[in-house]
């Protein structure tokens, strides 16, 4: 059974969710997936579960941002 798979009986079960530990596909550590951010993630229908850990997402967020603001100065 996948870790998707038990997410789904644990939500079918119950409406109590669990924190999971994952492991971040970009530096291996494990990180915590909160109870709140999975009532969060099904609220929305997504499909895919969290892969990466907050502190792998946050540079990529950081430069997103960054871009945006580029883009915007560019265009104006
Ligand atoms: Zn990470």
């Amino acid at each position: 059974m996948s870790q998707l798979e038990v997410i789904h009986e644990i939500i079918e079960a119950s409406t109590e969710h669990q924190n999971l530990t994952i492991t971040c596909v970009d530096c291996g550590e494990e990180f915590t997936w909160t109870a709140g951010e999975q009532v969060f993630f099904h609220d929305k229908g997504l499909k895919n579960e969290p892969k990466r850990c907050k502190v792998s997402k946050q540079p990529c967020l950081f430069i997103r941002r960054r871009a945006d603001r580029y883009t915007v100065a560019h265009v104006s």
